[in-house]
Order: C-alpha cells, then sequence, then structure tokens
C-alpha cells in the first residue's frame, strides 16, 4: 500500500501546534492608524511598522487613486519588457535624492531588493559575512548566492574582525551584510565600526534600512545619515512598506551598481514592475518625509514618553536595548508570550508576540507612531502595569 505522501504534513502542524509556535492572521478592518479595528474590536495599534501615519493619510491614498485612474492597476510586466513607467523613474530619483546617493532601482518588495542584490553580488568564490539578527531576506539571499556564510554574533564587531583576518584571504569578493534597526530588536548596527572594516579588508557592505528609513536621521534618510556615513560607498537596501506607507523595496547607491543590478537581479529582471498605486503612494510619502520633519520629531517624543513611563511604572520589564521606534520586552517563553499577547489585546493593545524561530527569544514587540496620542501610550502602560 502506497503511503499518504502529503500525510507529514499533518505531524508537522502538530508539532508546531506543541511548541506553542503556531501562527494564524488576524483581520484588521477599515483604515491602518494609531488605533485600528481588529477582528471587530478597536484597540491601540502598537504593532504596525507605519511609524510616520503615512498608509492611512489622504495624500497618499488621492496620489494611489490617481495613478491607478492614469495608468490602471496593473503595471502588465517587467521593467524592461512593457512594465516601466516615467513614475517608476521619478520615485527611483526621488530615493536617491532622499538618500544623496547618484541612483536607485525599486523593486516589488524589499524581500525581493535584498534576494536580488545579495544573489547578484557574490555568487560561490565568495564571502558573505552576516549579522546573526539579521532579516530573513538577508539570510535568504546570502543562501540563494551560493557564496559561503559566516553568521558572526549580534553586532560583534571583534568576531567579525578575527574571522576576516582569518579567512578574507580565501575569497574573491566579500561582503558584509547587516540590518540597520533590527527589526525585531530595536537595536542598531555599529555602521562606522563596520564601515571603517569593509575598508580595511577590501569588503562591500550591504546595509538594510527597512525599519530606518523616513524615521532616523536628521532628514529621514535612515541609519547611514544617523551614523554620519552619508556618501560613502555602500549597498544601501530598504523598503517602501514601513515608514513610507506603500508597498515595495529599493537599492540606492552608486549608478555603476544600480546599473549592474538593472542587469543581473533576477528578482527584479523576472518580476512585474511595481505597481502604479504602489508606486505614486510611495513618491508622494518621500516627499512628506522630506517636507514634514515634524513627524520625525513627534515620533521621538512618543518613544521618549513610553520610555519614561516604563521606567516609572513597569520596572520589573525587561526591555531589550533599543535606539529606535521598536521597543521590545523579554518574555521566558514563546508560551508566556503568546498569553501576553492575548491580554494585551483583550484590553485593548494590538502588540504582536514574537516568538523563535524568527528571534531566539521570545518578546512582546511593541512599534510606536508619530500618530499615537499620549494617552494611547499611557493606555499601553497602565495595561501592561495590570498584567505585570
Ligand atoms: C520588512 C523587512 C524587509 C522586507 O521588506 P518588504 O518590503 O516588506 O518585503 C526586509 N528587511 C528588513 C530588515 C525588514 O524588516
Amino acid at each position: 500500500m502506497p503511503t499518504d505522501p502529503y500525510a507529514w504534513i499533518d505531524d508537522a502542524l502538530k508539532t508546531i501546534h506543541r511548541a506553542d509556535w503556531y501562527r494564524f492572521v488576524q483581520a484588521i478592518q477599515g483604515h491602518s492608524g494609531a488605533s485600528v479595528v481588529l477582528e471587530g474590536r478597536e484597540v491601540i495599534n502598537f504593532a504596525s511598522n507605519d511609524y510616520l501615519g503615512l498608509a492611512g493619510d489622504e495624500r497618499l491614498i488621492q496620489a494611489g487613486v490617481a495613478a491607478i485612474r492614469e495608468f490602471g492597476t496593473g503595471s502588465t510586466g517587467s521593467r524592461l519588457l512593457s512594465g516601466h513607467r516615467e513614475l517608476h523613474r521619478e520615485l527611483e530619483k526621488a530615493i536617491a535624492s532622499l538618500k544623496q546617493t547618484a541612483d536607485a532601482v525599486v523593486f516589488s518588495s524589499g524581500y525581493l531588493a535584498n534576494l536580488g542584490a545579495i544573489a547578484a553580488l557574490v555568487g560561490k568564490r565568495d564571502l558573505i559575512l552576516s549579522d546573526q539578527h539579521n532579516h530573513s531576506s538577508l539570510k535568504n539571499g546570502a543562501i540563494l548566492s551560493g557564496a559561503a556564510v559566516f553568521e558572526y554574533p549580534h553586532c560583534d564587531v571583534a568576531a567579525l574582525k578575527a574571522y576576516l583576518h582569518q579567512q578574507r584571504q580565501n575569497y574573491r569578493r566579500c561582503l558584509i551584510i547587516t540590518d540597520s534597526v533590527f527589526s525585531m530588536d530595536g537595536d542598531l548596527c555599529p555602521l562606522p565600526e563596520l564601515s571603517n572594516l569593509a575598508d580595511e579588508f577590501s569588503c562591500m557592505l550591504l546595509i538594510d534600512e527597512a525599519h530606518a528609513t523616513g524615521v532616523m536621521g536628521k532628514t529621514g534618510a535612515g541609519c547611514v545619515e544617523y551614523f554620519g556615513c552619508t556618501g560613502k560607498q555602500l549597498i544601501q537596501i530598504g523598503t517602501l512598506s514601513k515608514a513610507l506607507g506603500s508597498l515595495g523595496g529599493y537599492v540606492a547607491g552608486s549608478s555603476n551598481l544600480i546599473d549592474f543590478l538593472r542587469n543581473r537581479a533576477p528578482s527584479w529582471i523576472y518580476t512585474t514592475a511595481l505597481s502604479p498605486a504602489d508606486t505614486a503612494a510611495a513618491l508622494a510619502a518621500i516627499s512628506i518625509v522630506q517636507r514634514e520633519p515634524q513627524r520625525r520629531t513627534q515620533l521621538w517624543e512618543n518613544v521618549n514618553y513610553l520610555k519614561k513611563l516604563i521606567a516609572q511604572h513597569l520596572p520589573n520589564l525587561i526591555l531589550l536595548p533599543s535606539e529606535s521606534s521598536i521597543i521590545c520586552f523579554r518574555l521566558p517563553s514563546a508560551t508566556a508570550a503568546v498569553i501576553t499577547g492575548k491580554h494585551l489585546a483583550e484590553s485593548g493593545i494590538f502588540a504582536p508576540a514574537i516568538r523563535p524561530p524568527t528571534v531566539p527569544t521570545s518578546r512582546i514587540r511593541l512599534s510606536v507612531m508619530a500618530t499615537h496620542q499620549a494617552r494611547h501610550i499611557e493606555k499601553l502602560v497602565e495595561v501592561l502595569s495590570k498584567i505585570n
């Protein structure tokens, strides 16, 4: 008797359930914003990456609607065939202007930008050095490239240097890859030190600004600006889907780099161009990021207010180190994280439990928005005090 070749899926799901690693979706109704309706109940939103509150901004909505009216819903083909519009080029120029790089290229998501760029830049004879806490898209890009991969301990520049001393000469090209704001921790990569190491050992340096673009740095250009590294030769990756409130990804850097990626990045060449609505909304968002620095000011005021209230009222909360708008507190197990997440939701706070295998230790992840009001933050702290 042949056995059912799909039977293992049932077993795998049971194992996932037993570990409390099971994931499921929850529907948000209506607009995104500082508070949202989650499964029919209004909750304060600490779960979104919409740091500047732009995903529900009327100007982005109008830009998206106007682009659909003018160009239609789909872009109908890849950029190199029928999908390219002037609007894409305008967006790429706007990204390059925000980042102060010579050029930029937009991908259909940040995930695809990382897969495509990493796979194009290195291959079998090369070495990738990757921070242990890097985002899945960086890790999978490294695997896809076929290069040798060394995962260095989180932000450990000394370990990275020791490895380069031993191993650099055994490889042709070398690429260091890192999140700038670590997405599930909220701390920052040591960019100036990484950049010095890259210079010393002749490595390329790729930095993923997904959670920093629009948020970090005086003009919202990201951690590169925050650390005073603007103008350095870097490969800057990011997304249009977080602070920019749209969908899509990008790579920014030298003209040569961008030209090369347009010729060699498979996830750019062989996929359909970004839709007109997403492109137009992202373009509107970049203009707002550049013209309304008060949104960033408000965001940092909110972050500091939350940290102050936590220090005053929640001395037992174990916060992970954070210098961004992502603030996480640790819980002893996946089960404890899920229960806390549930309690929070029942008390009107939307903040997700983040568990293995996404992260090594379970936690609740709070992301602060510029559009949170003082009462939202106070309510969060009040609810947390009751749970603790
Ligand atoms: C979200 C994220 C991405 C993926 O971006 P998408 O546009 O959502 O595909 C890549 N890198 C990091 C660090 C992220 O947090």
